[in-house]
């Protein structure tokens, strides 16, 4: 058994779909199919939730569009009358219906009972596609099967009572094809939560773990894993094979071909993790797997934009390290902040972080009773794996760094790109 997924670009309109089901019809494997909202669906519906939130009337018109959009593609796909199409007007009506409710609930709660339905509006669109096609396929709704616990927007899998579902549900005992939804899930008590933007790369992944299978296949708009992003160093190559350590290492320094949580349940299990194109299928793509030698030895770029850098010294000149060091993490972690890059010295920390402005200065607020903090912004991290001084020299060289880490297979730097202010909190 195999587990596909197909993000938004792969299925952004009614050539997409039918691309996607030539090469789900060219597998003999039995599959599970994860499918992402249609093209920038989750963008769509997210404008839809702001302004619902704020009271606008105008998310009306905005809904309207979405609709009008998985319309386009529905009346491309299937006869008039189809009931893929009942079922997409039923659902739109169903989440028409909930917008009517005089108040919101936590922004984050809002979120996910309400971006969710990009990916539900896809999979029955993919779903009764492929049976339309002759395959023999299933729709499952995977709320109520992915358990999660209820911190709605980025919420946590439960995983036992997750796996005894998803196992009993995902049987091929009917069936040879499963489609089903990336991103979202369901608290027990049946309440819709996300996983976190880009989350179905993820999905897949938990999914291929609770079965067992064989392999995951991401289809993406690029040929495989390459050695940079191709706008930004345009002689890119790609990478045949990429252990899954090299995949965190890259995911996790921004590189964003995969969702970074997708590696782990993939790397407990041994399950290979193939990148390919939807483009150009019969092409090798990248194989992401545990033992392989780094065959290229090419370095690796990876840049993060839009990040801030906070600097962080005791009040009163204690280590920095030790106890503070605790407590200092502690904050970032109640404000909801992932750090991307730590450096200490004996009174000072600097850490990196994206720029979420709003929850950047919340934390600055806290620590201002102990410590005295201050933030660099508009500056990126750049990081290199398998360095050499020539391809340090190719990215840093008209930026100022303000920060170095190296180690011996990797190095970072924090690098400012345009001017950008210092700001006190003191
Ligand atoms: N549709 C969701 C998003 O755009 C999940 C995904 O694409 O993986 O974030
Ligand atoms: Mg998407």
């Amino acid at each position: 058994m195999i587990v596909y997924k197909f993000g938004g670009a792969s299925v952004r309109d009614a050539d997409g779909i039918k691309n996607l089901a030539k090469i789900v019809s060219d597998e003999k494997e039995k599959l599970v199919i994860v499918v992402s909202a249609f093209g920038k669906t989750t963008n769509a519906l997210e404008k839809v939730l702001k302004t619902w939130i704020a009271g606008d009337e105008n998310y009306r018109e905005l809904l309207e569009n979405i609709y009008s959009y998985h319309l386009s593609v529905t009346d491309e796909l299937f006869p008039s009358g189809d009931s893929a199409k009942s079922r997409i007007d039923i659902s739109f009506a169903k989440l028409e219906e909930y917008l009517k409710k005089p108040d919101a609930e936590s922004y984050d709660f809002e979120y996910d009972q309400i971006v969710s339905y990009g990916e539900i509006w896809s999979t029955i669109i993919v779903a009764a596609f492929l049976k339309s096609t002759g395959l023999k396929a299933e729709w499952v709704d995977i709320r109520g099967n992915l358990i999660t616990d209820d911190r709605f927007r980025d919420a946590d899998i439960l995983w036992n009572e997750s796996t005894a579902r998803v196992k009993s549900v995902f049987n091929f005992r009917e069936t040879d094809i499963y489609v089903t939804q990336g991103f979202i899930g369901s608290t027990i008590a049946g309440q819709t939560t996300t996983l976190g933007r880009e989350g179905s790369d993820y999905t897949a992944a938990l999914l291929a773990n609770m079965l067992d299978a064989e392999r995951v296949v991401v289809w993406k708009d690029v040929p495989g894993l390459l050695n940079a992003d191709p706008k930004w160093i345009p002689d890119a190559i790609r990478l045949e094979e990429v252990s899954y350590r090299e995949a965190v290492e890259m995911t996790f320094s921004g590189a964003k071909v995969i969702h970074p949580k997708t590696i782990k349940p993939l790397h407990n299990k041994n399950i290979p993790l193939h990148v390919k194109s939807f483009v150009f299928p019969v092409e090798s793509g990248t194989i992401i797997k545990s033992e392989t030698v780094f065959k290229h030895g090419l370095p690796v770029f990876v840049k993060k934009e839009d990040q801030i850098m906070v600097s962080i010294l005791p009040k009163d000149f204690s280590f920095a390290m030790g106890e503070n060091l605790s407590r200092i993490f502690n904050l970032f972690i109640r404000h909801g902040i992932k750090v991307n890059m730590v450096e200490a010295s004996a009174i000072s920390i600097d850490v990196c972080i994206d720029d979420e402005r709003t929850r950047v200065e919340s934390l600055i607020e806290d620590l201002k009773a102990e410590f005295t903090a201050a933030y660099n912004d508009n500056v990126e991290m750049l990081s290199i794996r398998h360095y050499t001084p020539e391809a340090i020299s190719r990215i840093t060289a008209d930026r100022e760094i303000l920060l170095e880490q190296r180690t011996r297979n990797s190095v970072r730097f924090v690098v400012r790109k345009i001017a950008s202010s210092l700001r006190s909190s003191q």
